[in-house]
């Protein structure tokens, strides 16, 4: 049983906070009232005329967005969002108890739960967070900004990439084991594509001696087999958080919403220290909708048509000279493979040599990751449409041939940009 204690975790200027509260939670807005408590313009916005349209009913869907009542601000607690969050999350495959909208926090991606959290429990100067590397960087670029330092331990070598549950138990129980607030897990995994097991979590949740909070990253979850959230979880667990995003199945990065799976309590500090308005009427509008039974139905078949083409990743990527092993899983939108030299060796002189013909010469923007722990000559290259599969994978045989042709190890400039690289 994990000693974890909300009340000694968390920041007391943090614990001292008092959720928001506006004129309209105490007298709710039925559509009758005259609004004159938050100093808005009861006139309305300017609207260019083109996008009126989107006001109107559609095709019996109901109004997508209210594009005049933008001059109301947003609903701070976004109840109704966060329930569609819940009936998508409740599976009954990891708990018979019941979750809700008091588990939730939503916010602006899940980059600001990931820096929400940090402030929440870390004092800047003094406290720490666990991470896993290969792993996603706004961990570390939150921890930068709020003067928080990071304990690392690397994932177990590729192509399996699990935690060293192990070596990260005894970094939580060492000495200064108090000053580790946070554990960041990324399932499945940037830039690995593995989904942790779920008996790594567990163990971790049970440490009997650390007093901190365990969180999963689920930005890719909906790649991974059905049922392998572990967002409820949280109501077995006080000491979990599950983030998830709009940003990658559901293709909704660019009105940035991400949600935050909590106990009840995590999640009221997370709530009171957020900006009031941090979830806008647009953003809300969008993501009610892409959380319909309609909404739904259209991630799913996207979803499909990406792993159609992901799987035809997987059978052609082995057949071009020069591409090397799957380094990682295959529970994401996007797979991580090696880069070989004329050794058969992976080589990020190679990679960074195909990686930049690729995006100058052939208009192909993939990543190069052989900078992080354990991906030496790894690319990491995102499912796309159909055509845009076929693109890459004429683009980048060609390009193998042509790096490879010149053979990319004696050329000492490449070198010198692979070691120089900025790792982002
Ligand atoms: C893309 C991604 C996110 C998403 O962040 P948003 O702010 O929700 O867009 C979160 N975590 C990981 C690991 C990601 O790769």
């Amino acid at each position: 049983m994990s000693p974890f204690n909300l009340e000694t975790c968390a920041r007391p200027n943090i614990l001292a906070l008092e959720p928001y509260r506006c004129a309209r939670d105490d007298y709710k807005d039925d559509g009758t009232n005259v609004l004159l408590d938050a100093n808005e313009n009861a006139y309305g916005p300017p609207l260019p005329p083109s996008i009126t349209g989107l006001i109107q009913p559609q095709s019996g869907l109901g109004p997508v967005i209210d594009l005049p009542g933008l001059n109301r601000y947003p609903d701070p607690h976004q109840v109704p969002l966060k329930q569609l969050l819940c009936n998508l999350r409740q599976t009954h495959v990891h708990t018979q108890k019941k979750l809700s909208p008091a588990n939730l926090f939503v916010g602006v991606g899940s980059d600001e739960a990931i820096d929400a959290l940090i402030r929440a429990f870390c004092r800047p100067g003094q406290d720490k967070i666990l991470v896993c590397p290969p792993t996603y960087g706004m961990y570390s670029v939150s921890a930068q900004v709020n003067d928080v330092s990071l304990v690392k331990i690397p994932l177990l070598p590729g192509p399996d990439f699990q935690l060293d549950v192990p070596s990260i138990l005894s970094a939580l129980s060492s000495p200064d084991a108090s000053t580790i607030k946070l554990a960041y897990f990324c399932s499945p995994g940037n830039p690995t594509g593995s989904l942790l097991s779920k008996s790594s979590i567990g163990s971790i949740l049970a440490h009997p001696t650390w007093n901190g909070v365990v969180v999963v990253d689920e930005a890719y979850i909906d790649f991974a087999p059905d049922s392998a959230s572990l967002a409820e979880w949280v109501v077995e667990f006080p000491n979990l958080v599950v983030m998830q995003t709009l940003s990658k199945a559901f293709g909704l990065a660019g009105i940035r919403l991400g949600a935050a799976f909590t106990s009840p309590e995590i999640a009221r500090l997370l709530n009171a220290l957020k900006a009031p308005y941090n979830v806008n009427n647009i953003t809300s509008a969008i993501a009610e909708y892409a959380l319909s039974p309609a909404g739904l139905e259209v991630m799913r078949a996207n979803k499909a048509a990406l792993l159609e083409q992901r799987d035809r990743l997987l059978r052609e990527m082995p057949t071009i000279p020069g591409v090397g092993k799957l380094m990682g899983g295959t529970e994401s939108n996007f797979l991580l493979y090696e880069m070989l030299n004329k050794d058969g060796q992976p080589d990020n002189a190679v990679a960074l040599a195909v990686y930049e013909g690729l995006a100058e010469t052939k208009g192909v923007v993939v990543r190069f990751r052989g900078k992080e722990h354990g991906c030496l000559g790894c690319l990491r290259i995102t499912v796309g449409t159909e055509d845009e599969v076929t693109r890459f994978l004429e683009a980048i045989k060609k390009q193998l041939e042509q790096v490879r042709g010149v053979d990319a190890r004696s050329d000492e400039e490449e070198k010198e940009k692979a070691a120089s690289a900025v790792v982002a």
